[in-house]
Protein backbone atom coordinates (compact mmCIF):
# COMPACT_ATOMS: atom_id res chain seq x y z
CA UNK A 1 0.00 0.00 0.00
CA UNK A 2 1.24 3.59 -1.00
CA UNK A 3 2.23 6.06 1.67
CA UNK A 4 1.93 9.46 1.80
CA UNK A 5 4.77 12.01 3.48
CA UNK A 6 5.31 15.16 3.21
CA UNK A 7 8.79 16.89 2.43
CA UNK A 8 9.30 17.13 6.04
CA UNK A 9 9.02 13.40 6.68
CA UNK A 10 5.44 13.80 8.09
CA UNK A 11 3.56 10.73 7.27
CA UNK A 12 -0.19 12.07 6.03
CA UNK A 13 -2.95 9.71 6.59
CA UNK A 14 -5.98 11.97 7.48
CA UNK A 15 -8.44 14.03 5.09
CA UNK A 16 -10.50 16.45 6.33
CA UNK A 17 -13.03 17.41 3.67
CA UNK A 18 -15.26 20.88 4.09
CA UNK A 19 -18.24 19.63 2.09
CA UNK A 20 -20.09 22.97 2.32
CA UNK A 21 -19.29 26.70 3.51
CA UNK A 22 -22.68 27.62 4.50
CA UNK A 23 -24.39 27.42 8.09
CA UNK A 24 -27.18 28.19 9.80
CA UNK A 25 -25.34 29.48 12.87
CA UNK A 26 -23.29 32.78 12.31
CA UNK A 27 -20.49 32.50 15.50
CA UNK A 28 -19.19 35.83 15.56
CA UNK A 29 -15.61 34.25 15.92
CA UNK A 30 -16.42 32.73 12.57
CA UNK A 31 -18.89 34.10 9.58
CA UNK A 32 -19.73 37.76 9.40
CA UNK A 33 -23.97 38.27 9.76
CA UNK A 34 -23.37 40.71 6.36
CA UNK A 35 -21.11 40.72 3.51
CA UNK A 36 -20.08 36.92 3.53
CA UNK A 37 -18.62 36.09 -0.01
CA UNK A 38 -20.25 32.42 -0.63
CA UNK A 39 -18.80 30.39 -3.33
CA UNK A 40 -21.05 30.03 -6.13
CA UNK A 41 -22.70 26.56 -6.07
CA UNK A 42 -21.07 25.46 -9.44
CA UNK A 43 -17.42 26.05 -7.62
CA UNK A 44 -18.30 23.73 -5.00
CA UNK A 45 -16.99 20.48 -5.80
CA UNK A 46 -20.14 17.90 -6.08
CA UNK A 47 -20.15 14.90 -4.36
CA UNK A 48 -18.99 11.84 -7.32
CA UNK A 49 -16.16 14.53 -7.34
CA UNK A 50 -15.36 14.44 -3.35
CA UNK A 51 -15.74 10.85 -3.94
CA UNK A 52 -12.94 10.81 -6.75
CA UNK A 53 -10.60 12.65 -4.46
CA UNK A 54 -11.18 10.54 -1.26
CA UNK A 55 -10.82 7.37 -3.34
CA UNK A 56 -7.06 9.13 -4.38
CA UNK A 57 -6.25 10.01 -1.06
CA UNK A 58 -7.14 5.89 0.09
CA UNK A 59 -4.97 5.06 -2.30
CA UNK A 60 -2.56 6.57 -1.01
CA UNK A 61 -2.95 5.25 2.60
CA UNK A 62 -5.12 7.84 3.98
CA UNK A 63 -7.52 6.23 6.18
CA UNK A 64 -9.40 8.46 8.52
CA UNK A 65 -11.55 11.38 6.98
CA UNK A 66 -13.31 14.26 8.63
CA UNK A 67 -16.81 15.61 7.16
CA UNK A 68 -16.83 19.52 8.12
CA UNK A 69 -17.93 22.75 6.91
CA UNK A 70 -18.85 25.08 7.28
CA UNK A 71 -22.06 22.80 9.03
CA UNK A 72 -21.74 19.80 7.17
CA UNK A 73 -25.29 18.96 8.59
CA UNK A 74 -27.01 21.45 5.99
CA UNK A 75 -25.96 20.26 2.77
CA UNK A 76 -28.09 17.73 1.29
CA UNK A 77 -27.35 14.49 0.07
CA UNK A 78 -25.22 14.24 2.59
CA UNK A 79 -26.17 10.94 3.89
CA UNK A 80 -25.84 8.72 0.58
CA UNK A 81 -21.89 10.67 0.34
CA UNK A 82 -21.48 9.22 3.74
CA UNK A 83 -22.20 5.68 2.97
CA UNK A 84 -20.44 5.85 0.04
CA UNK A 85 -17.55 6.90 2.10
CA UNK A 86 -17.88 4.57 4.09
CA UNK A 87 -17.07 2.16 1.36
CA UNK A 88 -14.63 3.08 -0.16
CA UNK A 89 -11.65 0.59 0.83
CA UNK A 90 -9.15 1.51 2.82
CA UNK A 91 -11.28 4.27 5.15
CA UNK A 92 -11.60 2.79 8.22
CA UNK A 93 -12.30 6.19 10.30
CA UNK A 94 -15.35 8.43 9.27
CA UNK A 95 -15.41 11.66 12.18
CA UNK A 96 -17.76 14.77 11.42
CA UNK A 97 -17.64 17.92 13.06
CA UNK A 98 -21.09 19.73 14.27
CA UNK A 99 -22.79 22.51 16.04
CA UNK A 100 -25.18 19.80 17.27
CA UNK A 101 -28.26 21.83 16.19
CA UNK A 102 -29.66 18.94 13.65
CA UNK A 103 -27.66 16.59 15.35
CA UNK A 104 -30.74 14.92 17.35
CA UNK A 105 -32.57 14.02 14.28
CA UNK A 106 -29.48 13.44 12.23
CA UNK A 107 -27.31 11.25 14.76
CA UNK A 108 -28.89 7.89 14.05
CA UNK A 109 -29.06 8.32 10.24
CA UNK A 110 -24.86 8.97 10.11
CA UNK A 111 -24.41 6.04 12.12
CA UNK A 112 -26.75 4.27 9.57
CA UNK A 113 -24.59 5.91 6.83
CA UNK A 114 -20.93 4.48 8.58
CA UNK A 115 -19.84 7.65 10.47
CA UNK A 116 -17.70 6.46 13.55
CA UNK A 117 -17.48 9.70 15.32
CA UNK A 118 -18.51 13.01 16.19
CA UNK A 119 -17.47 16.48 17.50
CA UNK A 120 -19.62 18.98 18.38
CA UNK A 121 -18.80 22.67 18.72
CA UNK A 122 -20.16 24.22 21.96
CA UNK A 123 -18.74 27.19 23.41
CA UNK A 124 -20.98 28.40 26.34
CA UNK A 125 -23.50 26.23 28.74
CA UNK A 126 -25.70 29.72 29.26
CA UNK A 127 -28.28 30.25 26.62
CA UNK A 128 -28.20 34.08 26.18
CA UNK A 129 -24.66 33.84 25.65
CA UNK A 130 -25.20 30.78 23.01
CA UNK A 131 -27.96 33.27 20.78
CA UNK A 132 -25.44 36.28 21.33
CA UNK A 133 -22.31 33.86 19.82
CA UNK A 134 -24.29 31.96 17.14
CA UNK A 135 -27.51 34.33 16.58
CA UNK A 136 -29.60 30.90 17.19
CA UNK A 137 -31.49 29.83 19.69
CA UNK A 138 -30.24 26.55 19.86
CA UNK A 139 -28.40 25.32 22.68
CA UNK A 140 -31.42 22.60 24.12
CA UNK A 141 -31.40 21.29 20.51
CA UNK A 142 -27.41 21.05 20.58
CA UNK A 143 -27.89 19.47 23.98
CA UNK A 144 -30.15 16.88 22.79
CA UNK A 145 -28.01 16.30 19.73
CA UNK A 146 -24.86 15.49 22.25
CA UNK A 147 -26.81 13.13 24.53
CA UNK A 148 -28.44 11.20 21.05
CA UNK A 149 -25.00 10.48 19.13
CA UNK A 150 -24.08 9.27 22.91
CA UNK A 151 -26.86 6.70 22.30
CA UNK A 152 -26.57 5.53 19.25
CA UNK A 153 -22.22 5.08 19.80
CA UNK A 154 -21.09 7.50 18.18
CA UNK A 155 -18.18 7.66 20.32
CA UNK A 156 -16.33 8.81 22.25
CA UNK A 157 -18.19 11.90 21.46
CA UNK A 158 -16.11 15.18 21.83
CA UNK A 159 -16.92 18.53 22.46
CA UNK A 160 -15.04 21.64 21.34
CA UNK A 161 -14.97 24.52 23.10
CA UNK A 162 -13.15 27.69 21.75
CA UNK A 163 -12.31 29.51 24.95
CA UNK A 164 -12.37 32.87 24.48
CA UNK A 165 -11.06 35.60 26.89
CA UNK A 166 -13.81 37.35 28.52
CA UNK A 167 -16.64 36.03 26.72
CA UNK A 168 -16.58 32.35 27.97
CA UNK A 169 -13.47 31.88 30.03
CA UNK A 170 -15.41 31.98 33.22
CA UNK A 171 -16.98 28.75 32.11
CA UNK A 172 -14.28 26.22 31.48
CA UNK A 173 -15.02 24.52 35.00
CA UNK A 174 -18.77 23.86 34.56
CA UNK A 175 -17.99 22.27 30.54
CA UNK A 176 -15.38 20.17 32.28
CA UNK A 177 -18.25 19.12 34.47
CA UNK A 178 -20.08 17.47 31.51
CA UNK A 179 -17.29 15.00 32.12
CA UNK A 180 -18.24 14.13 35.25
CA UNK A 181 -21.28 11.76 34.31
CA UNK A 182 -20.96 11.49 30.77
CA UNK A 183 -18.29 9.37 29.08
CA UNK A 184 -17.40 12.81 27.13
CA UNK A 185 -14.07 14.77 25.97
CA UNK A 186 -14.30 17.97 26.78
CA UNK A 187 -11.72 20.35 24.36
CA UNK A 188 -10.81 23.69 25.55
CA UNK A 189 -9.17 24.63 22.21
CA UNK A 190 -7.58 27.82 21.76
CA UNK A 191 -8.94 30.70 20.04
CA UNK A 192 -6.98 31.61 16.77
CA UNK A 193 -6.58 35.04 15.80
CA UNK A 194 -7.80 34.48 12.09
CA UNK A 195 -8.50 38.42 11.69
CA UNK A 196 -6.50 41.47 12.83
CA UNK A 197 -6.86 43.19 15.98
CA UNK A 198 -8.60 40.30 17.65
CA UNK A 199 -7.53 39.95 21.48
CA UNK A 200 -9.71 36.92 22.77
CA UNK A 201 -6.42 34.43 23.40
CA UNK A 202 -7.03 32.58 26.46
CA UNK A 203 -4.27 29.78 26.71
CA UNK A 204 -4.15 26.48 27.67
CA UNK A 205 -2.13 27.52 30.89
CA UNK A 206 -5.16 30.14 31.77
CA UNK A 207 -7.53 27.34 31.16
CA UNK A 208 -5.54 24.58 33.63
CA UNK A 209 -5.27 27.59 36.59
CA UNK A 210 -9.21 28.20 36.25
CA UNK A 211 -9.84 24.71 36.80
CA UNK A 212 -7.15 24.00 39.44
CA UNK A 213 -9.04 27.33 40.87
CA UNK A 214 -12.30 25.39 40.88
CA UNK A 215 -11.12 22.48 42.35
CA UNK A 216 -9.76 20.04 39.46
CA UNK A 217 -6.33 19.79 41.15
CA UNK A 218 -6.11 16.00 39.79
CA UNK A 219 -5.44 15.93 35.61
CA UNK A 220 -3.97 12.88 35.11
CA UNK A 221 -2.26 12.64 31.60
CA UNK A 222 -3.41 10.56 28.98
CA UNK A 223 -0.53 8.86 26.96
CA UNK A 224 -0.22 11.08 23.34
CA UNK A 225 -1.75 10.24 20.44
CA UNK A 226 -1.66 11.64 17.38
CA UNK A 227 -4.43 13.88 17.95
CA UNK A 228 -3.42 17.65 18.90
CA UNK A 229 -5.17 17.28 21.83
CA UNK A 230 -3.66 16.44 25.14
CA UNK A 231 -5.98 14.44 27.08
CA UNK A 232 -6.67 13.96 30.92
CA UNK A 233 -8.44 11.61 33.09
CA UNK A 234 -10.11 12.82 36.32
CA UNK A 235 -10.65 10.24 39.07
CA UNK A 236 -14.35 9.84 39.23
CA UNK A 237 -14.97 11.28 36.11
CA UNK A 238 -16.78 8.99 33.27
CA UNK A 239 -15.15 11.20 30.36
CA UNK A 240 -12.15 13.29 29.80
CA UNK A 241 -10.87 16.60 29.42
CA UNK A 242 -8.63 17.89 26.54
CA UNK A 243 -6.66 20.97 25.44
CA UNK A 244 -5.66 21.69 22.11
CA UNK A 245 -3.35 24.75 21.59
CA UNK A 246 -2.39 25.52 18.35
CA UNK A 247 -1.24 29.36 19.72
CA UNK A 248 0.77 28.29 22.48
CA UNK A 249 2.34 25.14 21.65
CA UNK A 250 2.62 24.38 17.81
CA UNK A 251 1.66 20.68 17.03
CA UNK A 252 2.94 21.13 13.62
CA UNK A 253 6.03 18.63 14.30
CA UNK A 254 2.94 15.69 14.67
CA UNK A 255 0.48 17.10 11.66
CA UNK A 256 -0.64 14.26 10.17
CA UNK A 257 -3.39 15.67 7.99
CA UNK A 258 -4.16 17.64 5.08
CA UNK A 259 -7.80 19.76 3.90
CA UNK A 260 -9.76 20.30 1.08
CA UNK A 261 -12.16 23.33 1.21
CA UNK A 262 -15.42 23.08 -0.82
CA UNK A 263 -14.32 24.52 -3.88
CA UNK A 264 -12.00 21.82 -4.21
CA UNK A 265 -8.98 23.38 -3.01
CA UNK A 266 -6.10 21.06 -1.08
CA UNK A 267 -4.49 22.75 1.68
CA UNK A 268 -1.54 21.54 3.39
CA UNK A 269 -1.67 23.67 6.32
CA UNK A 270 -4.47 25.81 8.39
CA UNK A 271 -2.18 28.53 9.31
CA UNK A 272 -1.05 28.93 5.92
CA UNK A 273 -2.25 30.35 2.39
CA UNK A 274 -0.97 28.27 0.00
CA UNK A 275 -3.68 25.79 -1.40
CA UNK A 276 -3.83 24.01 -4.73
CA UNK A 277 -7.01 23.42 -6.77
CA UNK A 278 -8.02 20.32 -7.94
CA UNK A 279 -11.41 21.56 -9.32
CA UNK A 280 -10.30 22.44 -12.60
CA UNK A 281 -8.40 19.41 -13.49
CA UNK A 282 -11.09 17.17 -11.78
CA UNK A 283 -13.37 18.71 -14.31
CA UNK A 284 -11.29 18.61 -17.31
CA UNK A 285 -11.61 15.22 -16.97
CA UNK A 286 -7.84 14.21 -15.42
N1 LIG B 1 -19.91 24.05 11.71
C1 LIG B 1 -19.16 23.01 12.32
C2 LIG B 1 -18.85 23.33 13.76
O1 LIG B 1 -19.03 24.47 14.18
O2 LIG B 1 -18.43 22.42 14.46
C3 LIG B 1 -17.90 22.63 11.58
C4 LIG B 1 -17.06 23.73 11.01
S1 LIG B 1 -16.35 24.84 12.18
C5 LIG B 1 -15.51 26.02 11.16
C6 LIG B 1 -15.07 23.85 12.84
C7 LIG B 1 -14.49 24.31 14.14
O3 LIG B 1 -13.65 25.43 13.93
C8 LIG B 1 -15.49 24.72 15.22
O4 LIG B 1 -15.25 23.93 16.38
C9 LIG B 1 -15.14 26.14 15.51
O5 LIG B 1 -15.35 26.46 16.84
C10 LIG B 1 -13.68 26.20 15.11
N2 LIG B 1 -13.20 27.55 14.88
C11 LIG B 1 -13.68 28.46 14.00
N3 LIG B 1 -13.00 29.62 14.11
C12 LIG B 1 -12.07 29.44 15.09
C13 LIG B 1 -11.06 30.27 15.68
N4 LIG B 1 -10.88 31.53 15.30
N5 LIG B 1 -10.28 29.73 16.65
C14 LIG B 1 -10.45 28.45 17.05
N6 LIG B 1 -11.39 27.63 16.54
C15 LIG B 1 -12.18 28.12 15.58
FE1 LIG C 1 -18.58 28.59 11.77
FE2 LIG C 1 -19.27 26.14 12.68
FE3 LIG C 1 -20.18 28.42 13.85
FE4 LIG C 1 -21.07 27.70 11.48
S1 LIG C 1 -21.35 26.63 13.41
S2 LIG C 1 -20.51 29.77 12.06
S3 LIG C 1 -19.23 26.87 10.53
S4 LIG C 1 -18.06 27.69 13.75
Amino acid sequence: MAELYDELGRYIHYLRVAVTDRCNFRCQYCMPTEGVEWIEHHDILRYEELLRVINAFASLGVNKVRITGGEPLVRKGLLPFLKEVSQIPGIDEIGLTTNGSLLEEYAPLLKEAGVTRINVSLDTLQRERFIKLTGQDKLSAVLAGIKKAQEVGLTPVKINMVVMKGFNSDEVANMAKLAMDHPYQIRFIEYMPFRVGENYLFTSDEIKEKLIEAGFTTLIPQMKSNSPARIYTIPGFQGTIGFISPVSEHFCASCNRIRLTPDGYLRPCLLSNEEFSLRKDLRSGI
